[in-house]
């Protein structure tokens, strides 16, 4: 670097475009968030529960927003693959367990393997021992309630499952064709795993089964898209289960280790407004007795600064799933964060970890070359899902109020802005693809 490019990134960064230097035209930055917003919010519903499509969808798509739905694949008619034990034959798994007691080494497949032993009514010894792992960090308690639970198995304290038993649920479960519609209105699907389990107490075989099988029946009725995000059940942070998660997902909910990034969980009592990182991802999850003047303060804190990313972690609706909201709640909120839709970007979980991963990740070079000015949009996310655009601002000539931004086959007008003495164009462009020129359009008669 030469010393005059070198002297002139530093005024750049200490003026930012604020004087009339004829050096400052072209310079150009990225926006902290997509359209130049100050924050960013994103709507998510866990479980797939069946009025999140019929009462809390068409609100949101009465206000314009896309949401990002969890949903548990197993569930859903048409899929794949199902709750199932991947391992041993049960039955080796049952006997064992009458001369061997539940230990250190053989705890993780018998928690896997005890809801499809084949009986009804067994699922509950995995969820509840491994909630006492995973939450209460009680092993020896989990270990009673697993052997208490094959011990009633060798009973015959349990009914056998029939296969041939009708679901009287299936009306009440949304399709993958429904899915497919809503996906291409703009909403996100993302993995909540094929059963919900507690991955905690999963071994191996199974904690990738129930990660790799949802995905796979996403893939296949969504597509590549709808694979970028998971949630692990019960916002699990088992170190285990994440890694495993992460090394098969891009982001997961429930851990974001990215440097430039403060990750406050939906527990978290930290307050976000005291975070000094580039970026504060700040969950909150709105409960059935959570009052409304709390949820509207977590977007007034959110619009308020300039570095938080709210995200809403819903579960029931209108009486159907866990601490539901009333439709008529959701419909009085969404409405709230739309009266400050001037402030904060609402966009689905995977956009904004796209847009903030780009931005980290992202270079800008711009020149002026006569009547137009160049902009190069670089990033080191080569991986082809970093697809979203990005908002750049860039400073052009005092007398140019109007032009044309071109990137490739794209393009359009844009209105100049004036802020702090200089005038500015704000656009969208596509990192890694062609030049960006910005040229100036005639504006009025002469
Ligand atoms: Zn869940």
């Amino acid at each position: 670097m030469t010393y005059k490019t070198h002297a002139r990134a530093i005024i750049g960064m200490l003026i930012s475009c604020a004087a009339l230097l004829p050096a400052q035209i072209s310079q150009t930055e990225i926006s902290k968030w997509q359209y130049n917003k100050s924050a960013a919010v994103s709507l998510t519903l866990d479980d797939g529960s069946i009025n999140q499509f019929r009462i809390a969808v068409p609100i949101l798509d009465g206000y314009g927003f896309p949401a990002t739905f969890f949903i548990i694949t197993g569930n859903i008619p048409g899929s794949r693959y199902h709750g199932t034990f991947v391992g041993r034959p049960v039955q080796e798994i049952i006997r064992e367990t009458a001369g061997v007691p539940t230990n250190k080494d053989n705890f993780f497949e018998r928690a896997s393997a005890i809801g499809f032993v084949g009986y009804q009514g067994t699922l509950p010894y995995h969820t509840r021992a491994g909630e006492l792992y995973d939450e209460g960090h009680n092993f020896d308690k989990a270990v009673q309630v697993i052997d208490e639970g094959y011990a009633k198995v060798r009973q015959g304290g349990f009914k056998p499952v029939d296969e041939h038993e009708p679901s009287a649920n299936d009306r009440n479960r949304i399709t993958w064709d429904e899915l497919g519609v809503l996906a291409k209105r703009g909403h996100e699907f993302a993995s909540h795993t094929v059963t919900h389990p507690r991955l905690a107490v999963l071994d191996d075989a199974n904690l990738v089964y129930e990660l790799e099988k949802s995905r796979q029946d996403i893939l296949d009725h969504l597509g590549f898209k709808h694979t970028f995000s998971v949630e692990c059940p019960y916002g699990t942070e088992d170190e285990r289960a994440v890694d495993f998660a992460l090394a098969r997902y891009p982001t997961a909910r429930n851990r974001m280790s990215d440097p430039y990034v403060d990750d406050l969980d939906r527990a978290s009592k930290l307050d976000p407004a005291a975070s000094g990182k580039e970026y504060v991802r700040w969950q909150r999850g709105p409960l059935t007795e959570t009052p409304m003047s709390l949820m509207k303060s977590w977007i007034d804190t959110t619009a308020a600064r300039n570095n938080i990313w709210l995200v809403l972690v819903f579960h029931g609706v209108d009486g159907i799933g866990w601490k539901p909201k009333t439709g008529a709640d959701l419909r009085e909120y969404f409405g709230y964060i739309k009266s400050k839709e001037d402030q904060v970007w609402v966009a689905t979980f995977q956009d904004v970890t796209k847009y903030i991963r780009e931005r980290m990740h992202g270079q800008v070079h711009s020149y002026r070359e006569g009547d137009a000015v160049s902009v190069v949009l670089r990033d080191d996310m080569t991986d082809a899902r970093y697809d979203l655009p990005l908002t750049l601002k860039t400073c052009i000539p005092a007398e140019w109020r109007a032009v044309e931004v071109r990137q490739g086959g794209r393009s359009g007008r844009v209105e100049a802005i004036r802020l702090n003495g200089a005038n500015f164009v704000l656009y969208q462009a596509m990192p890694n693809a062609e030049v960006v020129k910005i040229t100036p359009v005639q504006t009025g008669s002469r």
